[in-house]
């Protein structure tokens, strides 16, 4: 799959039970929500990506 942003290359994470799939090249985060209808925030899945990208 690739970045509706800059075509680059998607990498898939697994936030919180969840997949989301961010871009490297240009930040874009995108959350793949299923069967939950919570609003997502998309500052809070950037700061956790940050985080998960640290660990
Ligand atoms: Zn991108």
């Amino acid at each position: 799959m690739d970045c509706p942003r800059c075509s680059g290359s998607l990498e898939t994470y697994e936030l919180f039970g969840r997949e989301a799939e961010g871009c490297e090249t240009c930040g874009y985060v995108g959350v793949a929500v299923s069967h939950e209808s919570e609003p997502v925030e998309l500052e809070s899945w950037q700061e956790a990506l940050d985080r998960f990208k640290k660990e």
